[in-house]
């Protein structure tokens, strides 16, 4: 197959062999690719780290094999966001963990790499970067097609006044079929008007939000719960994102 020029962002690095790499990236046209880079920690290379580090953006050509590991060649660093905050570097490196978790390989979403790129960009001069995390997993799971429905009440489809939330159902559910509902949470207004508003403005506005990080923590909960129903990962992932929430910064 003939080489092909992409730009993509670095997922993952495993180092393999003695001097070589194998890169996940995840690229607009490509979707999530495999591949490895040869010969790149040999001590007089002239490729920087930074290149083939996770977080970079490059420049790369890519020759496609039909079965074992594509090949990458000529990596061309393009970016690599020098966040003045330690905790938008946390975020920026989790945000690549989620998409390499929900992203299988070869999968291609135009929407979830723009999202990529606008939030690595956004966190570099955002004063509110735990908003900007809440943000994204919103919309994650919105281009994931998971929900999160908030319009109409999940299960009799009508527009009731919303009292729960079904992580199952991907969305709010009316306080007569909650009593039905298993494995539902109770939710209040403020907590519907939030992820409303998040769906439907633009990331780069959504620090205009006027929440505590306590209500954000528990609407990413809630996402993840989401998610955790619609996808077949088992295990909790999440773990870590409270620091996100919490400590001051
Ligand atoms: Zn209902």
């Amino acid at each position: 197959m003939p080489p092909i020029k992409t730009e993509g962002f670095v997922l993952k690095r495993i180092d393999f062999r003695e001097t070589s790499v194998i890169l996940t990236l995840f690229t607009k046209e490509l979707g999530k690719i495999k591949g490895i880079l040869k010969g790149v920690r040999k001590e007089n290379s002239k490729i920087s780290p930074l290149t083939f580090s996770e977080g970079a953006y490059i420049h790369s050509i890519l020759y496609k094999r039909k079965s074992g590991l594509n090949l990458l060649s000529s990596p061309l660093l393009i970016d690599f966001p020098n966040y003045e905050k330690k905790i938008s570097f946390k975020i920026y490196f989790w945000i690549l963990k989620l998409i390499d978790l929900f992203i299988s390989e070869n999968q291609t979403d135009e929407n979830i790499f723009s999202l990529l790129d606008k939030t690595m960009k956004i966190l570099k001069v955002t004063n509110k970067p735990w908003l900007i995390f809440l943000g994204f997993k919103i919309k994650l799971i919105g281009f994931l097609g998971y929900g999160i429905r908030t319009d109409i009440c999940c299960k009799c489809n009508k527009y009731k006044k919303i009292s729960f939330f079904s992580p199952k159902m991907g969305g709010v559910i009316c306080k007569e079929c909650g009593k039905e509902e298993i494995n539902c949470i109770k939710i209040t207004n403020k907590v519907n008007s939030i992820i409303k508003f998040i769906k439907k403005t633009d990331l780069k506005n959504i620090e205009n939000l006027n929440i505590k990080k306590e209500e954000g923590e528990k609407i990413n909960f809630l996402g993840n719960l989401t998610i955790y129903y619609h996808t077949n990962l088992d295990f909790i992932w999440w773990k870590n994102e409270k620091n996100i929430f919490r400590g001051d910064y």
